[in-house]
């Protein structure tokens, strides 16, 4: 006799109303069922045309009228890094100035220095608890950077933590190696001998131990210009690896239309993407990330240009950007009400952008962000009326049951 289950499906799911989620709405199937097979959707739709299976031996869950999505997608995190930037918070409220701030070693540079200084455990187990964080409120797949090491050594350390939490943690981790984050203090007054590291050594040593799935840069004046973010660009084309881009956060170089020339997968921020670099990326396939996160905490008045991207038919994610300096939050639900409130994003687009364009932003959106026949079985059971729900409050958390390659985790 063999041991192999022959039934239909492993698991089903009914008296549940789905939110499949598609270009253009929710996708909404209500009084529906959804099956499993293998880790994967096996079947889905109106509950009265669920095919014939072996009830006796599948496990069968009542939804009892609960709302069911696609697992979603965080496509832009920092989360793995050391200390955190409360002390500096709390002067900057007391009045100290950028300057006093810098002088006490404030800044990315005390990040840095705390990851650094941190061992691996340590690393690890914060920000394990920021992916648990994530997770409880329904997040499946999160992607992950490195940029507090700056060192060979300690961008390594940062990348091999995200990929062990890949590994150990039910959330799918995609990594991506953001040497060119900031200038390390060793290479002060010196940014061009910084990125022939990270394009060389850095990078060659990244990819020896297939440690990134994607690279990515900060294009700014704070941070990097065009051709040295087209170095790095070059450096991972020839890597074979994609690209995305920090760009357009608090002013216009181009970023972005240098990212699309790469194909990239998205450019991240956009406060002050102009409508020339909304073609550019539309023409390339690359995907709009806001972060509304960021614009929040940083106190920002520049929008991002929601209409045009809307006009141009743009796909827009929306991501959690969580890091100790400029976003320190690890609330996907909390971004989605912010896209509505702060970006006037709609509820149907702000959930869209944590699920089907966010998986396209991590080049994933074959395997996840959809409900769909054929794709990995990550979903989550909500406890709410309708889908809009989810953008419009924050603080109960509605999530019942996240359920991860088939798996209730
Ligand atoms: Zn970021």
């Amino acid at each position: 006799m063999s041991l192999k289950n022959n039934n239909v499906f492993d698991s089903v799911w009914v008296d549940i109303n789905l939110a499949t989620i598609n270009e253009t709405d929710y996708g909404i199937i209500e009084d529906a069922a959804l099956a499993i097979k293998d880790g994967k959707i096996a079947w889905l739709g109106a509950k009265k045309d669920l095919p014939e299976f072996d009830a006796l031996a599948t496990p069968l869950y009542q939804g009892r009228g609960a709302w069911v999505t696609p697992g979603l997608i965080d496509c832009h995190s920092h989360i793995v890094y050391g200390g955190d930037r409360a002390k500096e918070f709390e002067m900057r409220l007391e009045g100290a100035s950028y300057q006093d701030i810098a002088a006490a070693g404030g800044g990315i540079v005390s990040t840095v220095k705390a990851t650094r200084e941190a061992d691996e455990e340590t690393l690890y187990v914060a920000a394990k608890n920021r992916l648990n964080a994530l997770m409880k409120e329904g997040v499946t797949t999160v992607e992950i950077k490195s940029g507090y090491g700056l060192d060979v050594e300690n961008e390594l350390k940062m990348l091999r933590i995200a990929r062990l939490l890949g590994q150990h943690h039910p959330v799918d981790v995609k990594t991506t190696f953001l040497g060119a984050h900031a200038l390390p203090p060793e290479f002060k007054d010196n940014a061009d001998g910084y990125i022939d590291l990270v394009c060389g050594e850095m990078l060659e040593a990244v990819v020896a131990e297939d440690l990134a799935d994607a690279v990515d840069a900060f294009c700014e004046s704070v941070g990097f210009n065009l051709e040295q973010t087209r170095r790095v660009f070059d450096a991972a084309k020839q890597h074979g690896l994609p690209v995305k881009l920090h760009a357009e956060q608090m002013s216009n170089l181009g970023g972005s239309e240098l990212a699309a020339s790469y194909q990239g997968l998205s450019v991240d921020h956009i406060e002050y993407l102009d409508e020339q670099g909304v073609k550019a990326i539309k023409a390339a396939g690359t995907v709009a990330v806001v972060l509304p996160g960021a614009f929040y905490f940083l106190r920002e008045t520049q929008q991002p240009p929601i209409e045009l991207l809307r006009q141009h038919q743009v796909p827009m994610a929306i991501a959690t950007d969580a890091n100790p300096g400029s976003s320190p939050l690890c609330s996907i639900q909390l971004m989605l009400n912010m896209a509505c409130t702060l970006f006037r994003m709609t509820p149907y687009e702000a959930l869209a952008g944590v699920t089907i364009h966010a998986a396209k932003a991590l080049g994933v959106e074959e395997e996840v962000g959809t409900l769909e026949v054929g794709k990995q079985a990550d979903f989550v059971v909500w406890d709410i009326n309708h889908p809009a729900q989810l953008a419009y409050q924050f603080g109960v958390n509605p999530c019942q049951q996240v359920i991860k390659a088939g798996n209730i985790v």
